[in-house]
């Protein structure tokens, strides 16, 4: 039997695609390696959304082709963001890469690998762009797992190259979702997250009368799911009918990542993301409102084209303003083929870095102020196993998707629910007691 080690860059898109390569891998009696060394196969599957995992994809190759040198028979395959943009270009640069496959090629990996297996170097970067069918595959799924309800992007962010690499906006049939739900929560998934570029927008390619709310209506009927998540939303298409949907049902977590990206609306205008601050700033406090105790994050990019000091500000000023528990922030660096690679990079890298860090350090003092808030309070933890750093004490998360490590009387397992008592605030974490005698498997909000 062969093995096959993959490595996964980006998004958990990424991840739900490389889910998929192993189990077409396991299909033809491969099993995973944790290394490259003790490996047939080498899969990096790339992100190429800023320049730095680009540069790390880059690194990587030149580390396979070492084993490569020694090992013959050792085939590299690369799939995803990086592989869609460059194809071809990608076997003449490193001629020791057998197979550069786009993001949508994952589907017809069983013939490429035939074509690989019998000694063929193969490229295929084609993206259809009609239909979105993935078939339920079969994966060593743990509690939480993700799901893909569409794929590709028409919003055309100034800044994104996921509308060149991922392609039009295509969503799943609801059936198929449907499907894929139940054989993850028969396979005692307890939480899932559904997957889209901009969720708030499902459906609208499809035949069916359905939108993002109903998909979710839908799947909340499955019975055994405990928690339901998405990533991401687009601010302009947050919906009140969403916003209705997360009230109303149990299942989906207090928590909403909406990607605000600026505070300043001429920057958000370069940015192309067709909203302001104060429609963005209106949806978040009308959802806080009715979602009490709802975690909000958010992404931030400093140091686009022409941010003044007085536009970064203004970023700050959101973040004060709004309240996250959390935020990604980046430096904004240009990706060859968007718009806004064509827009000077005006802002030197010393001064992103330096805003950079003030933001983070902004943030950093929000979450601090946000986390000693829960001290006292109970959650609702879905259990994912002893902690890394002492196998005395569980980990799992609460509803707002908050690290909790916790003590217990009883013996848990990945998967269990159970309330904690916190009682301590950390830098990103949060410690507490396990105040039920026996595994609790229900729901705060149904209680
Ligand atoms: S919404 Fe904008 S940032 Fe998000 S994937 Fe689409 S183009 Fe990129």
């Amino acid at each position: 039997m062969g093995k096959v080690y993959i490595k996964t860059f980006g998004c958990q898109m990424n991840e739900y695609d490389s889910q998929r390569i192993l189990s077409v891998f396991n299909n033809y009696g491969f099993s995973k390696s944790e290394t490259p060394q003790n490996a047939d196969f080498a899969i990096l599957n790339t992100c190429s959304v800023r320049e730095k995992p680009h540069h790390k994809v880059v690194s990587e190759i030149g580390r396979l082709k070492k084993i490569k040198n020694r090992n013959p028979s050792f085939k590299i395959g690369i799939c995803g963001c990086v592989a869609q943009q460059e194809g071809e270009k990608f076997l003449k640069h490193y001629p020791y890469v057998d197979f550069v496959i786009g993001t949508e090629a994952v589907s017809r990996l069983e013939n490429i690998l035939d074509l690989v297996l019998s000694g063929e170097k193969v490229s295929d970067i084609e993206i259809k762009d009609e239909n979105l069918s993935i078939d339920t595959f079969t994966r060593h799924a743990g509690t939480s797992a993700f799901l893909t309800i569409m794929k590709g992007c028409n919003n055309y962010c100034s800044y994104c190259i996921v509308p060149y690499v991922r392609g039009r906006e295509i969503s799943r049939k609801s059936n198929e979702i449907i499907n894929e739900a139940k054989y993850l929560v028969h396979s005692g998934v307890k939480e899932i997250t559904l997957l889209g570029q901009n969720v708030n927008s499902y459906g609208k390619n499809l035949d069916e009368n359905i939108n993002f709310p109903k998909l979710l209506y839908m799947i909340n009927k499955i019975e055994g799911l405990q928690r339901l998540r998405f990533v991401t939303s687009h601010p302009k298409d947050f919906s009140d009918d969403l916003l209705s949907a997360m009230k109303d049902i149990d299942s989906i977590c207090e928590y909403l990542h909406l990607p605000l990206q600026s505070g300043a609306d001429n920057i958000l205008k370069k940015m192309n993301r067709k909203y302001t601050y104060e429609s963005y700033k209106e949806k978040i406090l009308k959802t806080k409102e009715q979602i009490p105790g709802i975690a909000v994050s958010s992404d931030f990019i400093v140091g686009f084209p022409g941010e003044t000091e007085a536009d970064f500000e203004k970023s700050l000023s959101a973040l004060r303003e709004i309240e996250y528990e959390s935020v990604f922030a980046f430096k904004y660096s240009p990706r060859p083929g968007t718009t806004a690679a064509e827009f000077e990079d005006s802002i030197p890298e010393e001064e992103k870095n330096r805003r950079l860090n003030k933001l983070l350090n902004v943030q950093s003092e929000i979450t601090s102020k946000l986390l000693e808030q829960y001290i006292g309070k109970v959650c609702e933890v879905l259990v994912e196993g002893k902690s890394k750093m002492d196998v005395d004490i569980y980990s799992g998360r609460n509803r707002q998707n908050r690290i909790i490590n916790f003590n217990s009387n009883v013996s848990l397992n990945p998967g269990d629910i159970v309330n904690v008592k916190v009682t301590e605030a950390k830098k990103n974490s949060l410690f507490g007691t396990n105040i039920n005698e026996f595994t609790l498997i229900t729901n705060n909000r149904r209680q």
